[in-house]
């Protein structure tokens, strides 16, 4: 499986309501998921730990050969829908408070959509029952959004264009761990034990992806032998 780390130090992503940036809280996330994986037996393959991957055509062939390829990101919203406070002296954006909660994105340019879909679907439905909570705002029909929903109680939308998973071979899902433009959320979001159970939550549904996916392989296999 190809773990990748959302942006770089060059080309940080999002940047939170208090000044930290999205590759940063990517790069701790995707931390605890890969001891999680790894503590499970996944082979895992890490692409971008360093910070250093600023090509997405890298990423996609730094993850080639791997079963399932799975994007860590933090979430922002539209620009033109974040006001702006005052942060230990900085006047910096934040989203308001309706601007929250996981996402999970597919691409129907994938080769693999339904199984994509299929996985996403899985992290989704073990990041619910982990207590955490899904975002609505990405379907919304508006400018940079309408992105519709593929699994609606699951939490995961299809985003068509995204270059990372329309360029992957395999099954493919970005994973939005929650908004920190939103000021509450991005506290939670830096929460050490917080951030364990949702990497608890990722990895649980990740595992179940893989099993389906080597359960299939295996019934193709035994269909070719016949
Ligand atoms: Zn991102």
């Amino acid at each position: 499986m190809a773990l990748d780390v959302g942006h770089s130090l060059v080309a940080p992503g999002a940047i939170s309501a208090r000044g930290r940036a999205e590759f940063e809280f990517n790069r701790d996330l995707a931390r605890e998921i890969r001891e999680r994986l790894e503590h499970q037996g996944v082979k895992l393959r890490v692409i971008g730990e360093d910070g250093a991957a600023d090509r997405l055509h890298d990423r996609v062939r730094l993850g080639a050969g791997a079963v399932f390829f799975l994007s860590i990101h933090h979430d922002s919203t539209q620009a033109s829908n974040l006001l702006t406070w005052t942060h230990e002296g900085v006047e910096r954006p934040y989203a308001p408070d309706r601007f929250a909660g996981f996402s999970l994105f597919v691409s129907r340019k994938n080769p693999q959509t339904a199984r994509s879909l299929a996985c996403a679907s899985m992290i989704g439905e073990r990041m619910l029952a982990a207590g955490f909570t899904r975002s609505m705002y990405h379907a919304e029909g508006v400018a940079g959004e309408s992105k519709p929903f593929a699994d609606r109680a699951n939490g995961v939308h299809f985003y068509d264009k995204l270059a990372v998973l329309r360029g992957a071979a395999m099954p493919a899902v970005l994973f939005e761990a929650g908004v920190i433009l939103n000021r509450d959320e991005e506290l939670q979001l830096a929460d050490p034990s917080r951030r364990t159970r949702m990497a608890q939550a990722v990895a649980d549904g990740a595992v179940r992806c893989l099993e389906s996916l080597s359960s299939e392989a295996r019934g193709e296999v035994r269909r070719v032998s016949k």
